[in-house]
């Protein structure tokens, strides 16, 4: 990719954001510098372009950000996997556990056709709780998962692990 950009420069760390002792990396930086952005979204295109990708699946709501612009680069369709209750038509759904607590996504029945390879985007793995419901539910709507990525990824957390064998790329890897 385009190395003159610093990416990982671009995302600003929040100490004690949302609550004490988590460091949230705030992709907001990122996303408001034009260079950095789209050297963000080429970088995810490019690492799947091989893989006969049809459909990209954006996760709530960062994931639709960097999805929608990766989806036009690839010249795909785009397909939104939502939190609880927002999608209007019939959907498929999966809870997952957090931390403390558990949270809900959705995606429509029929998001997908028959023989759909979909690339999943978000814009951080950490646990990959969050990516693993979403595998889930794009293999419950028929879908095929071609490949996963993400712009950061936070080593020393099993998220990679969880998606084993499905072609995780990432561009920024941090602790
Ligand atoms: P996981 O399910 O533990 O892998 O968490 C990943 C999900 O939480 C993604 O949808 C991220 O958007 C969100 N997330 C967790 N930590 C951060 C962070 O530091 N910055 C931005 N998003 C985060």
């Amino acid at each position: 990719r385009d190395a003159t950009v610093d990416l990982k420069a671009a995302i600003r760390a929040i100490p004690d954001h949302p609550k004490p002792g988590i460091i949230f990396r705030d992709l907001t930086t990122l996303m408001g510098n034009p260079e950095a952005f789209r050297a963000t979204c080429q970088a995810l295109a490019d690492a799947h372009q091989d893989r006969g990708v049809t459909h990209v699946a954006g996760i709530e709501a960062r994931g639709f950000i960097f999805g929608a612009a990766v989806a036009d680069r690839m010249q795909t369709a785009f397909v939104p996997v939502r939190k609880a209750g927002k999608l209007p038509h019939k959907t498929i759904t999966k809870s997952y556990a957090l931390e403390y607590g558990e949270d809900t996504l959705e995606i429509h029945e029929d998001a997908l056709p028959e023989g759909a390879r979909v690339l999943l985007i978000d814009d951080l793995l950490a646990t990959g709780g969050t990516a693993a419901a979403s595998v889930e539910l794009i293999r419950a709507a028929g879908g095929e998962v071609a490949g996963a990525g993400f712009v950061v990824e936070l080593v020393g957390l099993p998220g990679r692990s969880r998606l084993e064998g499905l072609g995780v790329e990432t561009l920024a890897l941090t602790s």
